[in-house]
């Protein structure tokens, strides 16, 4: 087995201790020599208040995990190219399309390995539910994704200004999986409902055509209490498919077809190791574009002030 790969980590929030600490510590192909935050540490090992000091005065390290809110990714991901770095950037991997097109590029003229990562596509029934669609003829779909924004995003200021997203934070999670599984699709009428006191969506309702007419519809609502949905459907020639619980289980008029461990960001790990061995990226921008495609066309409507 090669040496590990030296590695730190950037921007110590809930994902970066939820996931991506956990995964590391688990995995051979990776060592954890560092940390950067403004606020957060990571216990063992050396922390920088930010990534420019932990680049001139850290340990060596040949690759950084970004996990800031996304405003923040792209001069993150710039330095640490600059500095000879490969870089994973958690998702949405930038707060604009054409500024992770430039990171893509930069990467490519040093030669370095950059990867956009969508975990959700790393659900344990996605890939089922890619290969039952493939076999199938769609006749419409739809994405039902509603949760509880007090319940997954308490106190999250960065979700809710420009560039955070608003409730397209999850919902680009929803896309990263429908835009892997359903045929090539784009955006024909959406609307985006905007609290009067924020700056981003609390819900969205988007209209999608694939190039050959089927319908997509989605729903977005961080309003729902009770029980959560994160779910993908599609009526096909081979019956009514269900992939529920954002990827986890595929069902196919009501039959379970697949239903696993959650391994996501061990499998993340797993291909940014691949990538960086292989001196390669992956960078699909689509989830990204559509998100942009929603604020480009969608109209705007003032709902109710949210407060946290
Ligand atoms: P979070 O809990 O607010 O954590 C983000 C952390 O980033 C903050 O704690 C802050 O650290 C740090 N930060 C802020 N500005 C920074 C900068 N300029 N440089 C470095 N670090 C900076 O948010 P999160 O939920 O972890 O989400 C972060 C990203 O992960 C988002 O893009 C989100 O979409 C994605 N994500 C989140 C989840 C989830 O379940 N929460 C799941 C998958 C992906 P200090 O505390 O040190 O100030």
């Amino acid at each position: 087995m090669p040496e590990p790969i030296r590695i730190a980590i950037v921007g110590i929030g809930k994902i970066a201790r939820d996931q991506h600490l956990p995964a590391l510590a688990k995995d051979k192909e990776f060592r954890l020599v560092a940390a950067a935050s403004p606020h957060g540490t990571v216990d063992g090992i050396p922390n920088f208040r930010d990534i420019e000091t932990l680049l001139q005065a850290g340990p060596e390290i040949e690759a950084v995990s970004l996990c800031m809110p996304p405003q923040f990714r792209h001069d993150a991901a710039r330095a640490a190219i600059l500095a000879g770095k490969h870089v994973f950037l958690e998702k949405p991997p930038g707060a604009t399309v054409s500024e992770v097109e430039q990171l893509k590029t930069l990467a490519a003229e040093k030669g370095l390995s950059l990867f956009a990562s969508w975990h959700s596509r790393y659900a344990p029934a996605v890939e089922a539910a890619r290969a039952f669609l493939a076999a199938a003829q769609i006749k419409t779909a739809g994405i039902n994704w509603k949760e509880d924004v007090r319940r997954w995003h308490p106190n999250q200021a960065w979700i809710w200004q420009p560039g955070g997203f608003g409730v397209f934070d999850p919902g680009i999670n929803a896309l990263s999986i429908a835009t892997h599984i359903l045929p090539p699709m784009f955006i024909t009428a959406a609307t985006l409902d905007f609290p009067e006191n924020r700056d981003a969506p609390i819900a969205a309702q988007v209209s999608f055509r694939s190039a050959d007419g089927i319908p997509v519809a989605v729903d977005f609502d961080w309003r729902q209490t009770g029980p959560q949905s994160w779910d993908i459907l599609a009526e096909t020639d081979k019956g009514a498919m269900v992939l529920s619980g954002g990827g986890t289980k595929l069902t196919v008029d009501g039959k379970t077809l697949h239903e696993g461990p959650e391994a996501e960001y061990p499998m993340l790990y797993r291909r940014f190791a691949e990538l960086v061995r292989e001196r390669k990226s992956d960078v699909d921008l689509t989830p990204l574009q559509h998100v942009a495609d929603a604020f480009m066309l969608g109209k705007r409507n003032v709902v109710e002030a949210f407060f946290d």
